[in-house]
């Protein structure tokens, strides 16, 4: 980090701290209980003193308790539809409003958005926030932008084709739906004008980055977006996708061991921890996002010296306890990658009989399995089950099926069904 950006996140973060502990009771009452004066921060290293920021605090204030400006201040509020407890709502001034464009705009334009293009942007609800943030962005380069909250993938395509759109916004299990669904169609893929795509909303994999690639012939982009932080842009993959770039004028990021909460060296898997600098209606303070990356070395050729991670592995809550034993569905999915020599999509399903905590894991079919003899399937199935066992030490039954059959919400695929 160059020693001007230092001073900026300096200053910006002196600033922060003293109008949160003005302004938001529930930051006054945290940093009185440890005795900590923001008048007193006098380094970037002082932040290590102060308390984190979880999900369950933005519940608990719900839904105006943890904003910093008088409500007549926020233009915009937008609330996430969490699956437990009450949702979570971030509001936005004008001036916030203005800062989210402007970090849409310069991520869009390092993936060489111009306004030329047409920018088809497919969201359902639950990604309203970030929605806008990329359609302001769009905007504000000067492109034509098609806004799109309905799923049918039909439509969907045929809107490519139609208004000849250059670039797809949109998340990465919807864009696999689009690549499964348009060989059923009469598009010819070759006479899409569609360049790039644009993922946000959910983890991928390479794997499934060259997949849509291939079936789009196009290139696909990553877009980092923290509903509660801002609903898009927060990093961004730039032309040269070496990995994201966080916008460090804006977010002071750490990236932290989710056990210890002590920074992680690179090449080591840690949390995305983030201060923000500017924000005016919703300020947060060393905001846990419960994503996981891991910090690159190496600066990308680009010219760009902010923090560099890999994409999003998955999430800190994502993590996994049965009968005792701990892992992480992305340990499930590099088994199958190291047994089957495919990134093949799963489903884990676990649910209680006989007073035992049981494990089926669903494994889409992928295309030289499918084209294998049962008897050959068997076999892969029988090697996968006896690989997980001697990774987890859980017994694990393992079913191919058709990808169509996974179980699904909002279109996402779930990577974990619990009823137990
Ligand atoms: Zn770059």
């Amino acid at each position: 980090m160059s020693k001007d950006l230092k001073f900026l996140q300096l200053e910006r973060l002196q600033a922060v701290l003293n109008r949160v502990y003005k302004e938001v009771p529930f930051y006054r009452a945290l940093f009185d209980r440890e005795k900590l004066d923001p008048e007193e921060f006098g380094d970037l290293s002082d932040l290590n003193k102060y308390p984190f920021t979880t999900r369950e605090d933005l519940q608990k204030n719900y839904p105006y308790n943890m904003f910093a400006v008088p409500l007549r201040e926020v233009v915009r509020i937008q609330a996430s539809t969490g699956t437990t407890g009450e949702p979570i709502v971030a509001g936005y001034t004008r001036n916030d409003l203005a800062i989210l464009a402007d970090l849409n705009a310069k991520a869009l334009k390092s993936m060489g958005l111009t306004k030329e293009d047409v920018v088809q942007i497919s969201f359902h609800a639950g990604l309203f926030s970030s929605a806008f943030g990329i359609q302001s962005g769009a905007e504000k380069i000067g492109a034509s932008v098609i806004p799109i909250n309905f799923e049918d993938p039909k439509k969907q395509l045929k809107i490519l084709q139609d208004y000849r759109t250059t670039t797809l916004v949109c998340t990465p299990s919807y864009a696999l739906w689009l690549a499964e669904v348009l060989p059923q169609t009469n598009i010819n893929p070759n006479s899409l004008m569609v360049k790039r795509i644009i993922l946000c909303g959910e983890a991928f994999t390479e794997k499934q980055r060259s997949l849509i690639e291939e079936k789009f012939k196009a290139r696909v982009y990553n877009l980092y977006a923290v509903m509660e932080i801002f609903g898009a842009a927060v990093a961004y993959e730039c032309h040269e996708r070496k990995g994201l770039h966080f916008q460090e004028e804006h977010f002071l990021v750490e990236v932290l061991n989710p056990e210890t909460l002590l920074p992680v060296k690179a090449e080591e898997v840690g949390e995305i921890v983030i201060t923000t600098l500017t924000k005016e209606a919703l300020p947060l303070v060393r905001y846990r996002t419960g994503d996981l990356v891991i910090i690159k070395e190496g600066l990308c050729p680009c010219g760009n010296v902010t923090l560099l991670t890999s994409g999003i592995l998955g999430r800190k809550d994502e993590i996994l306890s049965v009968r005792g034993i701990k892992f992480h569905p992305s340990q499930v999915e590099k088994i199958i990658e190291e047994t089957t020599g495919e990134r093949l999509e799963m489903q884990i399903h676990l649910y209680r009989s006989e007073g035992v905590e049981r494990i089926t894991l669903l494994v889409a079919l992928g295309e030289s399995l499918f084209s294998d003899s049962f008897a050959e399937q068997e076999k892969v199935r029988e090697r996968l089950e006896e690989h997980l066992y001697l990774e987890l030490n859980l017994p694990i039954v393992v079913k191919f099926i058709e990808r169509s059959s996974f179980e699904r919400k909002d279109g996402k695929i779930l990577k974990v069904v619990d009823k137990r």
